[in-house]
């Protein structure tokens, strides 16, 4: 399999993708047209996962994932996973029309590796290198919100880990501070969580233990791009993330900047914090 992979991203033409993708998908037709349909517009390859692993879940335990292309009763995945990267087109469109340049953020020309967890609904998602691995029983992944909110936290790893651990070298110091000023207290921790789900039974993603500063920069890219969305589309953002705290401020500026071509539609703060 890794030999077929290898081959289709690097020596295959086009119109063999395309063959491999129809081939591949050959049981559901719809499915197929999605896949093929996605690589002529994104270059995004849709694959199962390599083989069966077991994923270190980190504070969640060892995981089972086996190997599951999206589908049969499965595809409702793909035409969200398709939608939500539409969703992306258009946005970096009107980031770029916004900005004073490209933002330097990758959405495109992935490989996209499908698997279902056993026994357990996580990870939703997981990203290494340009490759974003999706989770077909994961409980992130229910409705086209929620799968584009999980591509895009996705990807912003990807993204981090592309421009030389960025929220590792910018973020580290900061998060480190937060933790150690509210501890384990959701409490103090909610305005500086630029996510507010939480994990059962423990506090903000973004703070969980074992989860470092590349969690906290992937959900800060998040919060971005959910509330650049309605600004952009000219709706009002209720309690934008960079006015709560003055360290949201600088981790947000820092963002802007590194990732998205220093554009910030949402209007500035009221009042200077
Ligand atoms: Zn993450």
């Amino acid at each position: 399999m890794l030999a077929c992979v290898a081959l289709l991203l690097w020596g295959a033409t086009p119109s063999e993708a395309e063959a491999q993708l129809e081939q591949r998908f050959a049981a559901d037709a719809r499915a197929a047209a999605l896949a093929v349909a996605l690589f002529q517009k994104t270059g995004d390859v849709v694959l199962p996962l390599p083989a069966e692993e077991d994923f270190d879940g980190g504070y969640r335990g060892i995981i089972h994932l086996v190997p599951q292309l999206p589908l049969g009763e499965y595809r409702a995945h793909l035409e969200r996973v398709c939608a939500a990267l539409a969703d992306y087109d258009a946005f970096f469109e009107r980031l770029e029309q916004a900005g004073q340049g490209k933002p330097r953020f990758r959405w495109r020309g992935l490989e996209l590796r499908f698997f279902r967890s056993v026994k357990r609904r996580t990870p939703a998602a997981f990203a290494s290198g340009w490759v974003v691995s999706y989770n077909v029983n994961g409980t992130l992944n229910g409705s086209v919100r929620q799968v584009r909110d999980l591509m895009f936290h996705e990807l912003f790893h990807s993204n981090d880990a592309d421009h030389r651990d960025w929220s590792a070298r910018t973020l580290q110091r900061q998060h480190r501070l937060i933790r150690l000023k509210c501890g384990g207290d959701s409490a103090c921790l909610q305005p500086y969580a630029p996510d507010p789900l939480m994990v059962r039974g423990g506090t903000y993603y973004s703070f969980q233990p074992g989860n470092d500063e590349r969690e906290y920069g992937a959900d800060l890219a998040l919060r971005y791009w959910r509330e650049q969305r309605e600004a952009l589309a000219g709706r009002a953002v209720a309690k934008p993330f960079k006015c709560l705290t003055p360290e949201n401020a600088t981790a947000w500026a820092a963002l802007v900047d590194e990732f998205f071509a220093g554009v910030d539609a949402v209007p500035a703060c009221a009042a200077p914090r």
